[in-house]
């Protein structure tokens, strides 16, 4: 919807391009476009793009806007996904693809002279750059922009060194741009004003020339007419009159005098004739309009201009004016008339043609050519046909169609004046070098940009680096936290102040860390270590019986099954025995409970003495029950061991604690013997230990009764 609504708003800015000068124009409506790409990626600033280009169809009338400009925001839009920014894909887009797209499109579609085809170009890319960079800066400068919510987002965080220097980038190329196109712009407006005061000048002088010597030959035959009125004596002296009249106003073609019959009476110059005599006789001017306008009307008259006819093929304006009887000046004699060279405009013409290659155009208040200059190769006498143009160059000045009226690039610029007898004037000049002023005054200053932006990005990337060199040197530094700092210098003088005193606090906060972390594994090496004691210990306390010290029946329970693994793969036997001390409650009801426990512990020390291989396991069963769990037995001797325990044990005395007496105790046994494979319960082991107890119990006490459990007896 954002994309499609930005569309919108660019069509409109397009509907109104800024007009620049000639048929350059700027627009800005696509700066949305870019918008769109580096928001939303490429399609959706197609999207935008084709929105913003029919707003340019509409005011330019070619379609090709669509095809540039699309693949303009598909670009940006795909630089955008690979992180790309803008201004860098502008540039890229349009060297390696937009302008040769642009040329050849304008060579096929644009009604464009063709050598200014290459700097209309190069205007689309200048104009591109612009809207590009406000783009861009709008975007850092709107935040919320950059937090619209499904905007494309980056993929890797960018460097300091390359934000920076893209902003800085950014900044001066806009401004760069901006200024050097106002400073074109002034400079072109300039221009223009120059070549219209001087056309206005030119037009004005000529004009002013051209009347003056109107005006001065007229005077020449009026006043000759009242000379050779008050001076007339004889009519032979009339040709000498006219002749010596001619000689001083050279510019007059021919001249002629007639009588009151419109008969020659003089004619010059003679040279011209062969026969002047024969000329004069057989010809009359009675019948033309300086003699019929000058002999009956009485006045000095002028002609339209006409092409001479016997006197060469020149454009000429007859003047002519009356004399009069000597005696009675009411009474017309004759005429006097002048043809006038209109060449003498090409003399001005001349002097005017070495300074600038401004043209005259002459016509006459038909509207005929009376005088052209050379190199607009109009014909003289004929009508003048031009067009005002109308088309869409853009300039202050006025332009004018001669040659092809229909042309849609204006061929002169013009200045005209109308002299007071009706004529007009014209000055032109080609419109081309004007054009090429500009262009050339514009490809001048953007080739000046071009490398004022490549020094402003090398700069910017130097600045840039003052911070993020040193930066990325302390974050490298820091990111091991390891003992290996070393003492050197690390940062160079270059280094701004913030960025050493940064690194200063940084150095001074490590070692502390440092510090502080080898005070903590020292305390947590202590900890470990004490822990570990406790753990043995309770360890120790979880497996023991706290009165005797022997393992506990939990123990041996467990212990069981490893030892019996252990049997199992030698194909050993164990013997399982359960030691009951003999009347015992009795002991203690006669010496007391201490009494008791102090049997309790002798007798772990005897069998803890009598069983004394590793292997062996030596648990208190119940109160005054001991259970042996001996591995590796052997069926044949294992009974005389058992039975030498019982022996031992009932040799030792015991003292009773607070009393003078000592006692001695028997025991009874019960036990079995089979190889490891017999049962995995230990509980099974016991039930025959346990049933055979019973029996030496029953049988007296004080005795040993084994189970030998073979494979044969187990069958
Ligand atoms: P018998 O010959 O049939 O085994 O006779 P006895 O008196 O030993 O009978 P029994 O084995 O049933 O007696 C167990 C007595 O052991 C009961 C209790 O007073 C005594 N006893 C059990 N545990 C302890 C102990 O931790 N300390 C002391 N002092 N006496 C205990
Ligand atoms: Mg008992
Ligand atoms: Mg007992």
């Amino acid at each position: 919807m954002f994309s499609l609504l930005l569309g919108v708003v660019a069509l409109i800015i397009n509907c109104y391009p800024i007009p620049f000068f000639a048929n350059v124009q700027f627009i800005l409506g696509n700066t949305l476009t870019v918008i769109s790409s580096i928001l939303f990626g490429p399609w959706y600033a197609l999207l935008t793009s084709i929105l913003a280009s029919t707003g340019l169809v509409i005011v330019w009338d070619s379609f090709h806007v669509y095809i540039i400009f699309g693949l303009e925001a598909l670009f940006l839009g795909f630089c955008r996904r690979r992180d790309i920014y803008a201004l860098y894909g502008s540039v890229i887009f349009w060297l390696v693809f937009g302008m040769p797209a642009f040329y050849l499109l304008g060579n096929l579609f644009f009604d464009l002279p063709n050598n200014h085809l290459p700097f209309v170009t190069l205007k689309q890319a200048i104009n591109s750059m612009i809207y590009t960079s406000i783009a861009s800066l709008l975007v850092l400068s709107i935040p919320k922009l950059w937090r619209f919510k499904g905007r494309i987002k980056d993929k890797q965080r960018r460097s300091l060194s390359k934000q920076v220097t893209y902003f800085i980038t950014l900044m001066i190329t806009l401004s760069l741009l901006l200024s050097a196109l106002l400073f074109n712009f002034y400079f072109l407006e300039r221009q223009q004003q120059l070549v219209k005061v001087n056309q206005n000048e030119t037009v004005r002088h000529i004009a002013y020339a051209g009347e003056t010597y109107l005006e001065n030959h007229i005077k020449v035959i009026e006043n000759a007419a009242y000379l050779f009125t008050i001076t007339n004596d004889s009519p032979t002296s009339s040709q000498a009159f006219l002749s010596n009249l001619h000689r001083n106003y050279p510019s007059f073609i021919s001249m002629l005098m007639t009588n009151e019959k419109g008969n020659f009476i003089a004619l010059s110059p003679l040279s011209k004739f062969q026969n002047p005599d024969e000329f004069k006789l057989n010809n009359n001017v009675k019948d033309r309009d300086y003699f019929i306008e000058s002999f009956y009307n009485l006045r000095v008259y002028v002609s339209s201009v006409f092409v001479g006819r016997g006197f060469g093929n020149d454009a000429i304006v007859a003047m002519s004016a009356p004399y009069f009887d000597k005696t009675d000046h009411t009474k017309a004699l004759g005429i006097i008339e002048g043809s006038l060279d209109l060449n003498y405009f090409d003399k001005i013409d001349y002097d005017f043609e070495g300074m600038r290659n401004q043209s005259i155009v002459l016509t006459d208040e038909k509207n005929n050519i009376i005088y052209a200059s050379n190199q607009l190769n109009l014909k003289v006498m004929t009508p003048f046909h031009y067009a005002l143009y109308k088309g869409r160059y853009q300039t202050t000045l006025d332009l004018i169609n001669i040659n092809n009226t229909d042309s849609s690039t204006p061929e002169y610029i013009y200045a005209k004046s109308e002299l007071s007898n009706g004529w007009k004037l014209y000055i032109v000049e080609p419109f081309t070098p004007l054009l090429k002023i500009a262009e050339n005054q514009m490809l001048n200053s953007f080739a000046m940009l071009l490398v004022a932006l490549l020094l402003t990005f090398y700069i910017s990337n130097k600045i840039s680096q003052l911070l993020s060199i040193p930066l990325e040197m302390i974050a490298n530094q820091f990111s091991q936290l390891a003992q290996s700092s070393t003492k050197h210098q690390l940062l160079d003088d270059n280094a701004p102040r913030e960025v050493y005193s940064l690194y200063e606090t940084l150095l001074a906060s490590k070692q502390q860390l440092i510090d502080h972390q080898l005070e903590l594994e020292n305390i947590v090496a202590i900890r470990t270590e004490e822990l570990e004691t406790a753990n043995t210990k309770l360890k120790e306390l979880v497996d023991r019986d706290p009165l005797t010290a022997l393992y506990n029946r939990r123990y041996a329970e467990h212990k069981f099954i490893e030892t019996r693994e252990f049997c199992l793969r030698s194909e050993q036997a164990i013997t399982v025995a359960v030691v009951d001390l003999d009347f015992f409650k009795a002991i203690n009801d006669t010496y007391g409970h201490l009494a008791g426990d102090e049997c309790l512990r002798q007798v772990a020390s005897v069998l803890k003495q009598h069983f004394k291989r590793d292997i062996d396991i030596i648990s208190r069963y119940g109160g005054e029950e001991f259970m042996l769990i001996l591995p590796m037995s052997n069926a044949l001797n294992i009974e005389h061991h058992l039975n030498e325990f019982r022996l031992k044990l009932n040799q030792i005395l015991i003292s009773i604690p607070n009393g003078s007496q000592q006692l001695t105790l028997t025991c009874s046994i019960g036990a079995i013997i089979a190889n490891a494979n017999y049962h995995h319960d230990l509980d099974r082991w016991i039930k025959i230990a346990d049933d055979n107890l019973y029996q030496a119990k029953a049988q007296g006490r004080n005795r040993t009764i084994l189970t030998i459990i073979s494979p044969e007896t187990e069958s």
